[in-house]
C-alpha cells in the first residue's frame, strides 16, 4: 500500500464503488502516512481494495474528493489539462448551436473535478478553486486553460466563505492577462454586461439562461415583475419579447445601474422599465397595499438553504414570496418561481408553492418544470449536482 491513503471503514466504500466523489470524515477507518492538505491521497476498502484517488482535506467534513476512479490514472498537470479539455469539448455542441459567448466550462464535481468552477465570459476566464485540492493546483488549472484558450485573460473569483472550511482564505487575482471592469455576452439574442470586479459569485448566473428565455412566450403586451432582478436579465428577455412594462427590483444598487446599461446595449426602450431598489419581502407587501397588481412575476431569490438545519427557516422564506407573489397576480398571471438551493427538492419546492397557493386563496397550474441550463450538467453519480428548480405556474 502507497504511503498516502486513507482507508475506509468497513461497509463504507459502497458510495466510492458508486463513484460518488466525496469521502466523509465518518467513513474513514484510518489514515497513512501523513500527506499535507490538499495532497493526493490513495482511497482503499477496509480490505485492501483499492477504489480511487483523491484531494485530502484534513479540515473539512469531506475529508477527501475523488480526481479519478482509475487506477492507472495519474493526477498531475496532465491530468487537469485532459479533464478541462473534455469538459469544454463535451459543451461545444450547445455553445456552437446556441452562439453562446458566455457558459460554464468546468462545473466542479459534475465535470470530475471537485471543487474547481471555470466560467467563460467573452474572453475571460473566471474560475473559483473552493477546495484545498483544488487550490494547490492552480498553477496546473491555469497552464491548461492557456493551452486551450490562448489569448483569454484568466481571473480568480474565489472570493467566497466556503474556502474558509478548508483553512484557506478567500481571494481574488488576475492570473493571466488584462483584466477589463466588464465584458458582454450574449445568449438568446440578447447581450448582457458582466461585471467582472463587483459581479455576484464569477459575474454572472449563467445557470439561468434557459428559464429567461422561458419568459418569452409570456409577456407580450403585459405587465412583468422581476423580483430579485440582479443586472436585470429576465426584464431584458421580457421587454425583448414585447412586454408594455417591466419593474426590475434587487437590493443591489449596482445590479440596478447594469441593468439599466443592459437595456441600452440591446436597444430596448428605458421608457418602458422601473428600477426599484428594494427588500422584495418589504416591496412586496407595499404593492399589496397599494393596490399593484402584474401579469407576469419572476421569483428569482438567492440560495436561502445554506444547511439542512436552515431548511425550515428557508422553506418560510420561499412561502412568504410565493404567497405574496400570488396576490398580485392577475387573474390568469403566471409566476415564474425558483430555488437555487440544492438542499431544497423539487417535491419540498412544489408544497411550498402550493401551500402559497392555498393561502392565497389562489387555484393554480404547474405548466412548466425547469432546471439549470446545459452547460451546468448533473454527472448521474453527483445527484447534489442538481440545484437549480423552477416552476411556471398560472394563477386562476
Ligand atoms: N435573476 C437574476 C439572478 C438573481 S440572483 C439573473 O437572471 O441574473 C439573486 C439576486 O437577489 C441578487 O442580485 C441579490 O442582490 C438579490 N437579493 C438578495 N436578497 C434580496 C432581497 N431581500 N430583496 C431584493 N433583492 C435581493
Amino acid at each position: 500500500m502507497p504511503r498516502n491513503a486513507l482507508v475506509l471503514a468497513e461497509g463504507r466504500e459502497k458510495s466510492v464503488k458508486r463513484r460518488h466523489p466525496w469521502i466523509f470524515a465518518g467513513a474513514v477507518h484510518h489514515l497513512k502516512g501523513k500527506p499535507k492538505a490538499g495532497d493526493t491521497v490513495e482511497i482503499y476498502s477496509h480490505d485492501g481494495q483499492w477504489l480511487a484517488r483523491a484531494a485530502y482535506s484534513p479540515a473539512s467534513q469531506i475529508r477527501a474528493r475523488v480526481w479519478t476512479f482509475d487506477e492507472k490514472e495519474k493526477v498531475d498537470a496532465d491530468f487537469f489539462a485532459r479533464r478541462i479539455h473534455a469538459a469544454d469539448e463535451r459543451r461545444q455542441p450547445m455553445v456552437q448551436r446556441e452562439g453562446l459567448t458566455g457558459y460554464r466550462v468546468v462545473a466542479a464535481e459534475s465535470d470530475g473535478l471537485p471543487g474547481i468552477t471555470i466560467d467563460r465570459y467573452d474572453n475571460v476566464l473566471v474560475c473559483q478553486l473552493l477546495s484545498i485540492g483544488a487550490d494547490i493546483w492552480r498553477d496546473a488549472i491555469v497552464a491548461a486553460l492557456k493551452a486551450r484558450f490562448p489569448g483569454c485573460t484568466i481571473h480568480e473569483r474565489s472570493d467566497v466563505a466556503v474556502r474558509r472550511k478548508e483553512e484557506l482564505e478567500p481571494l481574488v487575482q488576475t492570473l493571466a492577462g488584462e483584466l477589463p471592469q466588464k465584458v458582454a455576452i450574449e445568449e438568446n439574442g440578447i447581450k448582457l454586461w458582466v461585471d467582472l470586479i463587483q459581479g455576484h459569485k464569477t459575474g454572472y448566473y449563467l445557470d439561468q439562461r434557459d428559464n429567461r428565455a422561458a419568459v418569452l412566450p409570456y409577456v407580450e403586451g403585459k405587465e412583468v415583475l422581476n423580483c430579485f432582478s440582479y443586472t436585470g436579465g429576465f426584464g431584458a428577455y421580457a421587454l425583448k419579447g414585447g412586454a408594455k412594462h417591466v419593474t426590475q427590483v434587487d437590493v443591489s444598487g449596482p445590479a440596478l445601474e447594469l441593468a439599466r446599461e443592459n437595456l441600452l446595449l440591446n436597444g430596448l426602450d428605458e421608457s418602458r422599465c422601473d428600477f426599484v431598489q428594494e427588500d422584495v419581502f418589504a416591496l412586496l407587501r407595499r404593492y399589496a397595499t397599494e393596490g399593484r397588481q402584474f401579469d407576469v412575476i419572476v421569483l428569482d431569490p438567492p440560495k436561502f438553504v445554506d444547511s439542512k438545519a436552515n431548511l425550515n427557516s428557508a422553506a418560510r422564506g420561499y412561502k412568504d414570496i410565493n404567497l405574496q407573489a400570488m396576490k398580485l397576480l392577475r387573474p390568469g398571471g403566471i409566476l415564474l418561481t425558483f430555488s437555487c438551493s440544492g438542499l431544497m427538492e423539487m417535491s419540498f419546492f412544489q408544497k411550498i408553492v402550493a401551500d402559497a397557493a392555498l393561502d392565497a386563496g389562489r387555484d393554480a397550474w404547474i405548466q412548466r418544470f425547469l432546471s439549470q441550463s446545459a452547460d451546468h450538467p448533473v454527472n448521474v453519480h453527483y445527484p447534489e449536482g442538481l440545484y437549480l428548480k423552477g416552476l411556471v405556474v398560472q394563477v386562476d
